[in-house]
């Protein structure tokens, strides 16, 4: 069962994007991004607004692959700047793998 975390989109501002529950999930952004095939970005933004931390720390590895090729922001209705919100969640993943035992 997957942990959820409402204040999560809060504690992503500290990590550099203040915007991730302005998205209402037209899914542009992943019908435009070179990531199509894996729902990027847009799931990873789901996981983001409900606070599924869980999810995004296994999944983590994926945020890696985005090309930061600002496709997504360009495009997103909602000026909910999806590529900043993957940026902020690698900086999220990034600092709880630093905080853990890992280091
Ligand atoms: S384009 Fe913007 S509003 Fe639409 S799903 Fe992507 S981030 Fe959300
Ligand atoms: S910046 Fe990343 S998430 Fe956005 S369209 Fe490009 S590859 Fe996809």
């Amino acid at each position: 069962m997957a942990l959820v975390d409402i204040n999560f989109a809060d504690e992503l501002e500290q990590f550099g994007a203040p915007k991730t529950l302005e998205c209402f999930h037209c899914g542009t952004c992943a019908a435009i991004c070179p990531l199509i095939d894996q729902h990027f970005p847009r799931q990873m933004i789901r996981y983001a607004q409900i606070g599924a931390k869980d999810r995004i720390l296994e999944r983590g590895a994926e945020l890696w692959r985005c090309l930061h090729c600002g496709l997504c922001t360009q495009t997103c209705p909602r000026e909910a700047d999806p590529g900043e919100v993957i940026l902020a969640l690698r900086r999220y993943v990034l600092h709880h793998w630093r905080s853990s035992d890992h280091v």
